[in-house]
Protein backbone atom coordinates (compact mmCIF):
# COMPACT_ATOMS: atom_id res chain seq x y z
CA UNK A 1 0.00 0.00 0.00
CA UNK A 2 1.14 3.33 -0.27
CA UNK A 3 2.35 6.00 2.26
CA UNK A 4 -1.47 7.47 2.38
CA UNK A 5 -2.77 4.15 2.54
CA UNK A 6 -0.82 2.84 5.26
CA UNK A 7 -1.21 6.10 7.64
CA UNK A 8 -4.96 6.57 6.42
CA UNK A 9 -6.08 2.99 7.98
CA UNK A 10 -4.03 4.25 11.23
CA UNK A 11 -7.01 7.03 11.77
CA UNK A 12 -9.72 5.91 12.85
CA UNK A 13 -13.44 7.41 12.93
CA UNK A 14 -15.64 7.58 15.79
CA UNK A 15 -19.79 8.06 15.38
CA UNK A 16 -20.99 10.60 17.27
CA UNK A 17 -18.04 12.30 19.23
CA UNK A 18 -18.15 14.78 20.54
CA UNK A 19 -21.74 15.42 19.29
CA UNK A 20 -24.57 13.32 17.96
CA UNK A 21 -23.87 13.52 14.04
CA UNK A 22 -20.44 13.80 13.76
CA UNK A 23 -17.96 11.48 12.73
CA UNK A 24 -14.86 12.05 14.86
CA UNK A 25 -11.27 11.37 13.02
CA UNK A 26 -9.00 10.05 15.95
CA UNK A 27 -5.58 9.87 15.31
CA UNK A 28 -4.16 8.16 18.31
CA UNK A 29 -3.45 4.83 16.38
CA UNK A 30 -1.35 7.00 14.04
CA UNK A 31 0.30 8.52 17.79
CA UNK A 32 0.75 4.82 19.03
CA UNK A 33 2.64 3.47 16.10
CA UNK A 34 6.31 3.49 16.02
CA UNK A 35 6.67 3.67 12.25
CA UNK A 36 3.21 5.56 11.54
CA UNK A 37 4.11 8.14 13.54
CA UNK A 38 7.32 8.98 12.21
CA UNK A 39 5.67 8.41 8.99
CA UNK A 40 3.32 11.59 9.35
CA UNK A 41 5.84 13.11 10.58
CA UNK A 42 8.36 13.13 7.87
CA UNK A 43 5.59 13.62 5.47
CA UNK A 44 4.08 16.66 6.60
CA UNK A 45 7.58 18.06 7.20
CA UNK A 46 8.13 17.48 2.92
CA UNK A 47 5.25 18.99 2.04
CA UNK A 48 6.21 22.00 3.67
CA UNK A 49 7.93 25.28 3.18
CA UNK A 50 11.74 24.77 4.45
CA UNK A 51 12.62 28.31 5.48
CA UNK A 52 10.97 28.59 8.34
CA UNK A 53 11.58 30.75 11.66
CA UNK A 54 8.46 29.29 13.60
CA UNK A 55 6.38 26.61 14.38
CA UNK A 56 3.13 27.61 15.61
CA UNK A 57 1.21 24.48 17.14
CA UNK A 58 -2.64 24.86 18.50
CA UNK A 59 -3.47 23.24 21.81
CA UNK A 60 -3.64 20.71 21.74
CA UNK A 61 -2.89 17.87 19.08
CA UNK A 62 -1.14 20.91 17.17
CA UNK A 63 1.54 20.14 19.97
CA UNK A 64 2.22 16.33 18.98
CA UNK A 65 2.84 17.07 15.49
CA UNK A 66 4.04 21.13 15.44
CA UNK A 67 7.01 20.20 18.01
CA UNK A 68 8.41 17.16 15.93
CA UNK A 69 8.25 19.06 12.72
CA UNK A 70 9.64 22.41 13.99
CA UNK A 71 13.03 20.04 15.07
CA UNK A 72 13.06 18.69 11.42
CA UNK A 73 12.82 22.36 9.56
CA UNK A 74 15.49 23.83 12.62
CA UNK A 75 12.45 26.17 12.89
CA UNK A 76 11.66 27.24 16.63
CA UNK A 77 7.91 26.16 18.21
CA UNK A 78 5.29 28.71 19.74
CA UNK A 79 1.99 27.24 21.58
CA UNK A 80 -1.50 29.26 20.69
CA UNK A 81 -3.50 27.99 23.81
CA UNK A 82 -6.96 28.34 25.55
CA UNK A 83 -7.79 31.36 27.40
CA UNK A 84 -5.82 31.35 31.15
CA UNK A 85 -3.30 28.78 29.87
CA UNK A 86 0.02 30.82 29.16
CA UNK A 87 1.66 32.43 32.07
CA UNK A 88 2.59 36.06 29.85
CA UNK A 89 0.85 38.82 28.31
CA UNK A 90 -1.39 37.29 25.49
CA UNK A 91 -3.17 38.51 22.91
CA UNK A 92 -6.22 37.12 21.86
CA UNK A 93 -8.71 36.09 18.99
CA UNK A 94 -11.85 34.89 19.21
CA UNK A 95 -13.48 32.67 16.51
CA UNK A 96 -17.22 31.38 16.19
CA UNK A 97 -18.27 27.80 16.34
CA UNK A 98 -21.80 26.15 15.37
CA UNK A 99 -22.72 26.79 18.28
CA UNK A 100 -20.68 29.46 20.83
CA UNK A 101 -17.68 30.92 20.42
CA UNK A 102 -14.24 29.89 21.25
CA UNK A 103 -10.86 32.38 22.04
CA UNK A 104 -7.24 31.42 21.31
CA UNK A 105 -4.46 33.05 22.82
CA UNK A 106 -0.62 33.73 22.16
CA UNK A 107 2.40 35.23 24.22
CA UNK A 108 2.05 38.81 22.71
CA UNK A 109 6.34 38.56 22.75
CA UNK A 110 6.56 35.19 21.61
CA UNK A 111 7.38 36.10 17.47
CA UNK A 112 9.52 38.34 16.31
CA UNK A 113 8.46 40.84 13.89
CA UNK A 114 8.08 39.89 10.33
CA UNK A 115 9.40 36.34 11.38
CA UNK A 116 8.41 33.21 8.98
CA UNK A 117 5.57 31.56 10.15
CA UNK A 118 4.22 27.78 9.67
CA UNK A 119 0.81 26.90 11.57
CA UNK A 120 0.35 23.07 11.92
CA UNK A 121 -2.19 21.25 13.49
CA UNK A 122 -3.93 17.47 13.18
CA UNK A 123 -7.01 18.06 11.37
CA UNK A 124 -8.49 20.48 9.40
CA UNK A 125 -12.34 20.94 9.70
CA UNK A 126 -13.88 24.29 9.30
CA UNK A 127 -10.70 26.13 9.28
CA UNK A 128 -11.87 28.23 12.36
CA UNK A 129 -9.20 26.99 14.37
CA UNK A 130 -6.62 28.09 11.72
CA UNK A 131 -8.10 31.42 10.68
CA UNK A 132 -7.84 32.42 14.36
CA UNK A 133 -4.74 31.59 14.45
CA UNK A 134 -3.60 33.75 11.46
CA UNK A 135 -5.71 36.19 13.21
CA UNK A 136 -2.92 36.13 16.22
CA UNK A 137 -0.42 36.10 13.94
CA UNK A 138 -1.56 39.36 12.16
CA UNK A 139 -1.81 40.99 15.20
CA UNK A 140 1.89 40.23 16.16
CA UNK A 141 3.10 41.52 12.81
CA UNK A 142 4.25 37.42 11.75
CA UNK A 143 4.44 36.76 8.27
CA UNK A 144 1.89 33.22 8.16
CA UNK A 145 4.16 31.41 5.69
CA UNK A 146 1.81 28.15 5.11
CA UNK A 147 -0.02 25.59 7.02
CA UNK A 148 0.66 22.47 6.77
CA UNK A 149 -2.35 19.61 8.28
CA UNK A 150 -1.86 15.70 8.09
CA UNK A 151 -5.61 15.59 7.09
CA UNK A 152 -7.97 17.95 6.02
CA UNK A 153 -11.98 17.43 5.73
CA UNK A 154 -12.37 18.23 2.87
CA UNK A 155 -16.56 18.04 3.14
CA UNK A 156 -16.34 21.19 5.69
CA UNK A 157 -14.32 22.87 3.13
CA UNK A 158 -11.89 24.97 5.71
CA UNK A 159 -9.56 25.40 1.93
CA UNK A 160 -12.38 27.68 1.00
CA UNK A 161 -12.78 29.42 4.34
CA UNK A 162 -8.92 29.77 4.87
CA UNK A 163 -9.00 31.08 1.23
CA UNK A 164 -11.20 33.92 1.63
CA UNK A 165 -9.18 35.10 4.10
CA UNK A 166 -6.00 35.41 1.82
CA UNK A 167 -4.42 32.16 3.18
CA UNK A 168 -3.83 30.20 0.40
CA UNK A 169 -0.96 27.73 1.06
CA UNK A 170 -2.58 25.26 2.69
CA UNK A 171 -0.79 21.70 2.68
CA UNK A 172 -2.72 18.40 3.89
CA UNK A 173 -0.89 14.61 3.61
CA UNK A 174 -4.04 12.90 3.28
P1 LIG B 1 -11.84 23.60 12.66
O1 LIG B 1 -11.53 24.78 13.52
O2 LIG B 1 -13.31 23.42 12.43
O3 LIG B 1 -11.04 23.59 11.38
O4 LIG B 1 -11.46 22.31 13.49
C1 LIG B 1 -10.12 21.95 13.59
C2 LIG B 1 -9.72 21.77 15.01
O5 LIG B 1 -10.59 20.88 15.68
C3 LIG B 1 -8.33 21.17 15.06
O6 LIG B 1 -7.60 21.75 16.10
C4 LIG B 1 -8.58 19.70 15.30
O7 LIG B 1 -7.67 19.18 16.24
C5 LIG B 1 -10.00 19.62 15.83
N1 LIG B 1 -10.81 18.67 15.05
C6 LIG B 1 -11.94 18.90 14.37
N2 LIG B 1 -12.44 17.79 13.84
C7 LIG B 1 -11.61 16.82 14.18
C8 LIG B 1 -11.56 15.39 13.93
O8 LIG B 1 -12.42 14.78 13.26
N3 LIG B 1 -10.50 14.72 14.46
C9 LIG B 1 -9.54 15.33 15.19
N4 LIG B 1 -9.56 16.64 15.44
C10 LIG B 1 -10.57 17.37 14.96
Amino acid sequence: PSAADRLSRLIRDIPDFPQPGVVFKDITPLLASPGGFAEAVNGMVEISPDDIDVVVGMEARGFIFGAPVALALGAGFVPVRKPGKLPGDTLAQSYDLEYGAETLTIHADAIADGARVLVVDDVLATGGTVGATAGLLKQLGAELVAVTVLMELTFLSGRDYLTAQGIDTVNALL
